[in-house]
């Protein structure tokens, strides 16, 4: 979806001017993405119709931006069709009951984990996790583990094979014991069936919850979009649950089932990790797949855990050029602390797609931190002074090679480079350099 949808905003973007003729050409490209990521033809169709009639209507073609106010339309109108503004779980009900649907692998025990935690981070919460996937051992197992895992108590009942009794049971533990949300993790099976289909809707009949929740896998595609109607058909859901969205999954399967079922999509899971959870925000969701990266959500993060005034220091040394290995280490924890560096990257714009072929894990910087540990403090704070001897000394000490060293060296000095040229107003020409 991506790559289609790069070329035809390319167009808007990078050129001034604007005819007739390239609005065309671009709604086709961008109605092509659309069936690409398994967005039904009709809703494609009308979705290009509608941000034809918006920019003919705004003069698109007499503004001084066009492409930019073209990416603004753009923009508005898939967020419209993903829903609008975020929308929140229904937590009434004393307590309030939360059922997972889907099939199986789609995501359920994760996410029911995910949101207890997430919910029990909330303080007001003091949620049950209950196991009502009774045909796989290992599944009531894997609930516990989770349960343990963020500190949430888990039901089941390994005599009992029935998960409706198991439900309800669960619901009457919850009220015994203080608890005031029950999520319930069911079993899904493959493919859509009829078992399946019988079990989860009399689990849903005999506990009314307040909340019904269908999750599924967003790299899925057009399947996604089958097996969203026929539960929705059954239960009449509340919400969807996108899930394994990490790093680089466009999510085009926002739009086909939000469009299809006509229900909010919830929260996304972003990794496998039990914080890897978000709401979901449509306008980011509209950044994410027009390619723009998710420039709203790593901004909020990076504020939360960047120190101001550390920043502030390191501009002012960086504009002196008294940048130095420290300073970089410095850095680094930052980074480290900000996340899982592939999440981050993805929503870095452009940065997707640069580094889809590089393998990021967080112990990437460990060597790097190795080295720069094994450099005395004079050759931290004066790069320059780096030469055979000195190399040789610190990949004795850290354990690794001149060649590591001197590729460390390399980097530290591209940083460098790049860090002045986006201090110096050259950020446009750096965005410029990214996106091609
Ligand atoms: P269930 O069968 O519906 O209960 O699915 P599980 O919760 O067992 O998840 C199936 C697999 O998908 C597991 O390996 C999970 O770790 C993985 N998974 C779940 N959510 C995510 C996610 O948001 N991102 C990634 N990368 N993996 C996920
Ligand atoms: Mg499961």
């Amino acid at each position: 979806l991506s790559d289609k949808l790069d070329k035809a905003l390319h167009v808007l973007k990078g050129h001034g001017s604007i005819t007739e003729v390239n609005v065309a050409e671009t709604l086709k490209e961008v109605r092509r993405a659309l069936l690409d990521a398994d967005v039904n033809f009709k809703i494609a169709k009308q979705f290009t119709n509608t941000v034809k009639e918006k920019a003919l209507g705004q003069n698109v073609l007499t503004t001084l931006q066009p492409g930019q106010l073209m990416v603004k339309i753009v923009k508005d109108e898939l967020t419209e069709l993903m829903g609008g503004d975020a929308e929140g779980l229904n937590l009434s009900g004393t307590p309030s009951v939360i059922l997972m649907s889907g099939l199986q692998g789609s995501g359920k025990t994760t996410f029911s984990g995910k949101l207890a935690n997430y919910l029990k981070n909330k303080k007001t919460k003091k949620p049950l996790l209950v196991a009502c996937d009774v045909y796989r051992p290992a599944a009531i197992d894997q609930l516990h583990v989770v349960g343990e895992q963020i500190g949430v108590e888990v039901y089941s009942d390994r005599d009992n094979n029935d998960p409706v009794a198991i439900s309800q049971a669960g619901i009457a533990h919850a009220k015994a014991n203080g608890h005031n949300v029950v999520i319930i993790d069911t079993a899904g099976r493959l493919a859509v069936d009829e078992a399946m289909m019988t079990e989860i809707s009399n689990i849903h009949k005999a506990i009314t919850p307040q909340e019904t929740l269908f999750v599924v896998d967003s790299m899925t595609g057009q399947d996604a979009v089958n097996t969203a109607k026929a539960f929705n058909d059954i239960l009449n859901f509340d919400g969807v649950i996108l899930t394994k969205l990490d790093g680089d999954t466009r999510g085009g399967a926002a739009i086909s089932i939000k469009s299809v079922v006509n229900k909010p999509i919830k929260f996304i899971g972003t990794g496998e990790k039990m914080e890897a959870i978000d709401v979901f925000y449509p306008s980011r969701m509209a950044d994410r797949i027009l390619g723009m990266g998710d420039v709203v959500s790593l901004v909020e993060r990076a504020q939360e855990q960047f120190d101001e005034q550390e920043a502030r220091k390191l501009q002012k040394k960086i504009a002196k050029n008294q940048f130095g290995f420290d300073d970089f280490l410095k850095q680094i924890q930052q980074i480290k602390k900000m996340g899982n560096m592939k999440d981050l990257i993805g929503m870095i714009p452009g940065a997707g797609k640069m580094m889809k072929d590089v393998d990021i894990d967080d112990d990437a910087f460990k060597g790097i931190e190795a080295i720069i540990h094994s450099m005395t403090p004079t050759e931290r704070s004066n790069p320059g002074l780096m030469n055979a001897s000195r190399k040789k000394r610190i990949a004795k000490g850290s354990g690794t090679s001149v060649q590591e060293v001197n590729q460390l060296l390399k980097q530290f000095t591209q940083m460098s480079k790049m860090m002045k040229m986006m201090q110096g107003g050259g950020g446009k020409r750096m965005m410029q350099m990214m996106k091609n």
